[in-house]
């Protein structure tokens, strides 16, 4: 993972506006892509059971257009721009006055943020798109999985074989055979220990989407920076978690979804680059 040569600012801006367009885009992903498989889920148990198909408006991730959530008012192109219209609406719709909420612009300003990072380090190039990508997914996996619990496979899987294929074509700075066993080592971890904990307590400590984002981060980093992954995610869950205990704040069984954590995990190294970082510390 080397660094680039230096960039211009016109192209940082240039990288930074294109994040906010693609962060707008995640919006819709994050809010809709749920929705999308609970939908195939009715689908397939009213087959299932002989029972009409149930009908539904359609819904996917062009159609119908943005709209107030309150009101049904369809957003103007003016009232649909990243962050500024948000700013210029003060948070509010334009026809009921019902507030937005703040993660739209939140989602809008972090993919600005990601994008201009990796402009900045790795220069525009396929590096650059590489790990925009990377990014993109793992902050649309972690943010629907504290929604709604569910780790949609068309994301894990997609930053999965995306990790595969950068680290075969030299992307990620990763050696193919050592993307490959962080695939299998993350996965296989997780599958361990979740069966581990369900025969021992007959509960359910995780998903088979956390084993599948563990395995893409493996794929991402190599093998070798499983255990700091897995140390972070699981501190960093552990201290929100009973932070959310001690104020109430949890879902309803006490859930809380690992998913967030291991995608937080994955930008720290990202940002910290854990291989280097332990040849550092001498590891
Ligand atoms: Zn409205």
């Amino acid at each position: 993972m080397g660094y680039g040569m230096p960039i211009a600012a016109p192209y940082l801006a240039l990288a930074a506006l294109l994040g906010l367009l693609v962060g707008s885009f995640l919006n819709v992903l994050i809010y809709r892509l749920p929705i999308m498989m609970e939908r195939v889920w009715a689908k397939e148990c009213a087959a299932l059971s002989d029972l009409p198909e149930p009908v539904q408006a359609p819904l996917n991730l062009m159609v119908p257009r943005s709209r107030c959530g309150h009101c049904g008012h369809q957003l103007r192109w003016v009232e649909n721009i990243p962050v500024l219209s948000f700013v210029a609406l003060r948070g509010r719709c334009s026809a009921c006055g019902t507030s937005i909420s703040w993660r739209y612009p939140v989602v809008e300003v972090l993919t600005a943020a990601l994008f201009a990072y990796c402009a900045a380090r790795w220069g525009i190039g396929p590096e650059a798109a590489v790990w925009s990508t990377f990014g993109c997914l793992l902050l649309a996996c972690g943010w629907i999985d504290w929604d709604t619990t569910y780790l949609p496979d068309d994301l894990t899987l997609a930053l999965l074989w995306l990790g595969l294929v950068s680290a075969s074509l030299g992307y990620s700075g990763v050696r193919l055979d050592d993307a490959l066993w962080g695939a299998v080592a993350g996965y296989g971890s997780l599958w361990l220990v979740f069966w581990f904990f369900k025969l021992l307590t007959g509960k359910d400590g995780m998903g088979y989407g956390d084993f599948k984002l563990f395995a893409a981060l493996g794929a991402w980093f190599g093998w070798t920076a499983l255990v700091p992954l897995i140390l972070l995610a699981s501190c960093t869950g552990a201290v929100t978690g009973l932070v959310m205990k001690w104020r109430a704040a949890l879902r309803e069984g006490g859930v809380l979804p690992f998913g967030p954590f291991l995608a937080g995990a994955g930008f720290v190294a990202m940002a910290t680059d854990p291989l280097n970082l332990l040849y550092r510390i001498g590891l």
